[in-house]
């Protein structure tokens, strides 16, 4: 078990080395003026992404009606008292919802885009009515259209036709920062990636927001051949009804060689980048690279670190000053212990570097 506990970390301190220099708790500060930053906010079996760049702010979705203090929070703690624009995917509870509680956060709104000027959804309209009230009407933007968020650019791709599954019509849009590009897909599926493919969209990103959660239907061989992405993330919530993500999309993934993060296991991902190079800080676990999905082992195994409560240390789990189990708190890596701010025990030493005992 020790040794399996140190092969976890040592894979976990190798991966953080490669995924980035900065893999660690999530940054809750205005990203440095030439960065720009991508949140995916963990809002469950949900959406939402978070844009930041150059002073000005980007929400793709909100996750649901439950998420609206999440959302509220979120933006308060990283100081974005204003939203320049705001992409509504389509009309879905688990997209739209949420929204509500940003809005009740910011003072205001640039522009808010749909894919469709009107829908039936409760939490739809209930978004619709409190843009309105803060003075924005929705644009339904055309395939091509693009604005500047900061410096980076945000280019919309689909939908090319509207269908009655309304995921189809999701709004997909490509965000260009210099070399580093993400794609937005909503909850796209086969029929609208088909589409953008026949009409030869430029589709290539670094970074893929998965396709409807993680869905089997969503992000085919030939999509994911096309966009051609270094990392996937998929948004979903553990042990969700779905199934989500699908295994069969895993292992497309894992064909493709890309390194997938997931809102289920490793809480809110924030990018940033400076228009050339890419790191990624997770809130807890860590990222799956390639054929190996490296988090199973740290993530949903044993714990690596025991927290005391009230004394604030964080111990390894063979330390013998370990706390009361009802005074216990289990973290699966040093990053969620260093930022759930716990110190290191000073008997066990839990952040000097694994030593052979
Ligand atoms: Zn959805
Ligand atoms: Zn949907």
């Amino acid at each position: 078990m020790e040794f399996k506990r140190k092969i976890a970390a040592l894979l976990l301190a190798l991966l953080c080395l490669f995924v980035s220099s900065a893999c660690g708790p999530v940054s809750e500060t205005a990203p440095d003026s030439g960065n720009m930053e991508v949140h995916f906010i963990d809002v469950g079996q949900a959406d939402s992404a978070l844009l930041l760049c150059g002073g000005e702010s980007l929400l793709i979705d909100g996750g649901n009606s439950g998420d609206s203090s999440l959302l509220y929070s979120y933006l308060r703690d990283h100081g974005v008292k204003r939203l320049d624009y705001i992409i509504a995917t389509h009309p879905h509870e688990d997209h739209v919802g949420g929204i509500t509680g940003a809005l009740s956060y910011v003072s205001s709104v640039g522009e808010a885009f749909s894919p469709v000027a009107g829908d039936e959804n409760y939490y739809f309209n209930r978004m619709v009515r409190r843009l309105e009230e803060m003075g924005v009407g929705l644009t339904v933007p055309e395939v091509g259209d693009s604005f500047e968020v900061g410096g980076a650019r945000v280019t919309f791709l689909g939908p090319l036709e509207l269908y009655d599954d309304m995921n189809q019509n999701s709004l997909v849009c490509r965000v260009d920062y210099g070399e580093i590009s993400f794609l937005f897909t909503g909850d796209a599926e086969r029929p609208a990636e088909e589409l953008m493919l026949d009409g030869g969209a430029e589709l290539g990103a670094t970074v893929l927001k998965v396709g409807h959660h993680g869905s089997s239907r969503s992000t085919t061989y030939r999509f994911l051949r096309e966009v051609a992405p270094a990392y996937a993330v998929i948004s979903c919530e553990k042990n969700n009804s779905y199934g989500h993500p699908d295994d069969k999309l895993l292992s497309r993934l894992r064909d493709a060689d890309v390194t997938v993060c997931r809102t289920d296991r490793n809480g809110h991902i924030v990018f940033t980048t400076d228009g050339a190079a890419l790191s990624v800080a997770v809130q807890k676990g860590s990222v799956g690279t390639g054929s190996t999905i490296l988090q199973e082992a740290p993530a949903e195994g044993e714990p690596m670190y025991v927290g005391n409560v009230s004394s604030k240390k964080y111990h390894r789990t063979t330390c013998s000053y370990l706390p009361s189990e009802k005074n216990s708190v289990y973290f699966y890596s040093l990053e969620e212990a260093l930022g759930s701010g716990f110190d290191p025990c000073g008997m066990c030493k839990p952040d000097a570097a694994e030593v052979t005992e």
